[in-house]
C-alpha cells in the first residue's frame, strides 16, 4: 500500500496527528477568512465535503490498524488531486473538507468528480483488493455567509450524494432563507414562490395544450394540458416552478386550478362537437391529499363534463407511493370515471409492479427512450417491449418527445400506436389548438 506524502504526516500544529491535516477549528477559521476576502475576488470560495462510503465496514472487517492505513492512503489520494491553492482538512473519522479560495460552480464540480474518481481507484490490503468510494457535497459561498452555515450546506449536500447511492458528488442549492410557514428556501426558490403567489392572485397562470395523435391516420385522440406561468411579461417553465410549488404547498392550489381549467376546456371542446380527451398532470401533493376525491367530484359538478374525457396523468413513483391515502384517491378517481395514464413510464423503479396493481388505461413511454433513436437500438428494444406489454394488457401506449420523422417510423415499427412531441406539434394556446385541429 502506498503511504501518504511525508509532509502530510509531519505537518500538524493545529491539526490531526494521523493525517497531519488541518482540524475542524482551523478549517472554520480559514473559511471565515476566505469568505471575508471574497469581495475583492472574481469568484467565490467553495467547500467540498468528502465522506468515505462504508468506512466503518473497513474498520470492522480489518481492524483499526488497517483502517488507519487505508485512511492515510486515501488522504494521499485527495492530496494529489488537490489543486495547489486548495486546503484539505479533517472533520471527523472519515470525513474531510477541501476549501477552494476561488471557484465557479463548474470548477468545483469538476474537482468533485476528480476526487470521487481518485478515491475509487483499487486499493490492496494484503491479499484483498477493494474499491473504496466517497460521497462529495459541494457548496459555493454566498457573500457574507457564515462559515459554519456554509460547511453545513456542504455536509447536507454530501448526505444527498450518499442517499443517491454514494460514489458521486452533489451540488448544494444556494443558501436558504426563511420563507413562509417556518420553511427555508434557496434565494431563487423564494423569488419563484413570490412570482407564483402573484400569478395565482393576478392571473398569470394558463394552460397550453399539446396534441397526442394516432400514428396510422394522424387523428388527434387527446391533448395534454401543460401549465404555464407568465408574470410581468416573463415566462417561467414548469420544470422551474412546479418543484417550488411542491415544496411550499402552493401546488395544491395550482393543481386544483389546472384540474378545473382543463375541465372547462373539455366542456368548451364538447360544445364545439369535439369529444377530445384532455390529460392533466397530477402532483404528489394532490394525490396524497384527503381532499382529492372531493376536488374531482367538484370538477364534475361544476363543469358537467363526462369524466371519461379528463385523463389524469400520474407518474409511476407517485402511484407506487404505497400510502393508503394514495390508493384510496386512485380508487376514487377510477370509480368516478376518470381514466388514468402512467406518465414518464420507465424512469421509476417500479414500472412493472405499477401495471400489475393499478388500473391504468394508458402508458406514456418517457422521452428518455425516444431521444436517442435511431442511434440507440436498446431504446428501440425497450419501446418494442413496452408496446407489446401494453398490447397484452389491453391498454394504450403513447411515446413522448417524438422530434423527428425517423423516430416516428421506428416507434411505429416497435408497435407504438400514439405519439406526442415537437414533430407533431408543440404545446400551444387554446385558440391555436382549435385552428390546428381544424
Ligand atoms: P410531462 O407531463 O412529461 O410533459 C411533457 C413535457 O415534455 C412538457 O414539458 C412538453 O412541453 C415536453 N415535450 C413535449 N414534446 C417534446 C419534444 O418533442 N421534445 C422535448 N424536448 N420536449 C417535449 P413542460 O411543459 O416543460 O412540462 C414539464 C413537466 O412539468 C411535465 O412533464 C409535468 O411533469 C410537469 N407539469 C406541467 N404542467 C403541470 C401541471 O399542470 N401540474 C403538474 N403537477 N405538473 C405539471
Ligand atoms: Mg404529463
Ligand atoms: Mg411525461
Amino acid at each position: 500500500m502506498a503511504v501518504a506524502p511525508r509532509k502530510q504526516l509531519e505537518a500538524g500544529t493545529n491539526g490531526d496527528c494521523l493525517t497531519g491535516l488541518l482540524g475542524r477549528g482551523a478549517c472554520g477559521a480559514l473559511l471565515t477568512r476566505l469568505i471575508a476576502d471574497m469581495p475583492g475576488r472574481a469568484r467565490p470560495a467553495a467547500v467540498l465535503w468528502i465522506d468515505i462510503d462504508r468506512f466503518r465496514q473497513i474498520n470492522n472487517s480489518f481492524g483499526y490498524a488497517v483502517g488507519d492505513k487505508v485512511l492515510v492512503e486515501l488522504v494521499g489520494r485527495l492530496d494529489r488531486a488537490r489543486p495547489a491553492q486548495a486546503t484539505l482538512a479533517r472533520m471527523g473519522a472519515d470525513e474531510f473538507v477541501m476549501l477552494l479560495p476561488q471557484a465557479g460552480r463548474d470548477d468545483a464540480e469538476q474537482l468533485g468528480r476528480k476526487l470521487v474518481s481518485a478515491i475509487h481507484q483499487p486499493l490492496g490490503i494484503g491479499v484483498t483488493r477493494m474499491r473504496p468510494s466517497a460521497s462529495v457535497g459541494i457548496a459555493i459561498a454566498q457573500p457574507g455567509e457564515d462559515a459554519h452555515e456554509l460547511l453545513e450546506r456542504a455536509n447536507h449536500a454530501m448526505v444527498e450524494a450518499k442517499r443517491e447511492g454514494g460514489g458521486r458528488h452533489f451540488l448544494a442549492l444556494d443558501a436558504t432563507l426563511p420563507a413562509r410557514d417556518g420553511k427555508y428556501l434557496a434565494r431563487e426558490e423564494l423569488a419563484i414562490e413570490e412570482i407564483l403567489h402573484r400569478a395565482l392572485e393576478m392571473g398569470g397562470l394558463y394552460l397550453d395544450y399539446q396534441p397526442i395523435v394516432r400514428i396510422t391516420d394522424g387523428r388527434t385522440l387527446a391533448v395534454e394540458a401543460l401549465m404555464r406561468c407568465r408574470v410581468d411579461g416573463r415566462q417561467m417553465a414548469p420544470g422551474r416552478f412546479i418543484p417550488v410549488a411542491e415544496k411550499t404547498g402552493l401546488i395544491s392550489h395550482l393543481g386544483d386550478w389546472s384540474l378545473v381549467t382543463a375541465a372547462e376546456f373539455v366542456s368548451r371542446l364538447h360544445a364545439r362537437g369535439l369529444d377530445l380527451k384532455v390529460a392533466v398532470n397530477v402532483s404528489r401533493v394532490q394525490l396524497q391529499s384527503q381532499n382529492f376525491a372531493k376536488s374531482l367530484h367538484g370538477v364534475i359538478a361544476y363543469t358537467g363534463i363526462d369524466p371519461g374525457l379528463l385523463e389524469l396523468e400520474i407518474t409511476e413513483s407517485l402511484l407506487m407511493d404505497g400510502s393508503e391515502q394514495v390508493r384510496r384517491n386512485v380508487r376514487a378517481a377510477v370509480a368516478a370515471g376518470f381514466p388514468l395514464a402512467l406518465d414518464d413510464f420507465g424512469t421509476g423503479y417500479s414500472s412493472l409492479a405499477c401495471l400489475k396493481d393499478m388500473p391504468v388505461a394508458k402508458i406514456k413511454l418517457d422521452r428518455a427512450f425516444v431521444m436517442d433513436l435511431p442511434q440507440d437500438m436498446r431504446s428501440f428494444g425497450v419501446a418494442r417491449a413496452v408496446a407489446q406489454l401494453a398490447h397484452d394488457l389491453g391498454i394504450s401506449v403513447v411515446a413522448e418527445g417524438v422530434e423527428t420523422e425517423q423516430q416516428l417510423l421506428l416507434l411505429q415499427e416497435a408497435g407504438i400506436t400514439q405519439i406526442q412531441g415537437f414533430h407533431i406539434a408543440r404545446p400551444m394556446g387554446e385558440a391555436d389548438l382549435i385552428d390546428w385541429l381544424a
